[in-house]
């Protein structure tokens, strides 16, 4: 299986292949087109398996560049990983112009508000400011179609249960989710339940 037979828009592909990528790992080859044609998917994966790149990869394909609204938010427990994933995003969507803000306690509020009011694409952050960014106004909902929650059952232990599902009330109703987690605790199947429609699961 290779990339090129995933749909993926040629200037994408451009960047996974600049980005030093070949063919896709386990979890991209599994992943990827489920989340492209629009499924919820769980995936049970570890870091390390390339589950960055493969939120990146869907993230990137599914956002319309044409207009500059959110239309894309990933959850990480940790300031570092949302760190991360928003490098990877620029990354490998380098020949698109996605426009990716993290949005990270530590950080200045000040520089989140300039940069969600100047407009991005995608939303990386950690579900404290993002919530907060939520509640001011700052962080526009309306137009996200996808939210990634990475790395669940860390954000969960981490104490994030309540503003994870504070935030989604604010989140449209047709939002397509996709779900990270090492394990599948009671408390992670809750939100799937609460939060998906008939997801495919996958474990890697
Ligand atoms: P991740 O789990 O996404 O943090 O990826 C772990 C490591 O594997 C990172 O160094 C990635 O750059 C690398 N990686 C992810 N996907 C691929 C791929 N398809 N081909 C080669 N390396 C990859």
């Amino acid at each position: 299986s290779s990339f090129d037979q995933m749909g993926i828009k040629d200037d994408l592909l451009r960047g996974i292949y600049n980005y030093g990528f070949e063919k896709p790992s386990a979890i991209q080859q599994r992943a990827v087109v489920p989340i492209l044609i629009g499924r919820d998917v769980i995936a049970q994966a570890q870091s390390g398996t390339g589950k960055t790149s493969m939120i990146a990869l869907a993230v990137c394909q599914k956002v319309d560049t044409a207009t500059r609204e959110v239309q894309a938010l990933i959850l990480s427990p940790t300031r570092e990983l949302a760190a991360q994933t928003e490098k990877v995003i620029l990354a490998v969507g380098n020949y698109i112009n996605i426009q990716v803000h993290a949005c990270i306690g530590g950080k200045s509020v000040g520089e989140d508000i300039r940069k969600l009011e100047h407009g991005v694409h995608v939303v990386s952050g950690t579900p404290g400011r993002v919530c907060d960014m939520i509640k001011r106004r700052t962080l526009r909902t309306r137009h996200i179609k996808l939210l990634v929650l990475d790395e669940s059952d860390e954000m969960l232990s981490r104490g994030f249960k309540d503003q994870i599902y504070d935030l989604y009330r604010y989140l449209p109703p047709e939002l397509q989710v996709v779900l990270i987690s090492a394990t599948l605790p009671h408390e992670i199947l809750e939100m799937t339940n609460k939060f998906m429609t008939d997801p495919i699961r996958i474990l890697v």
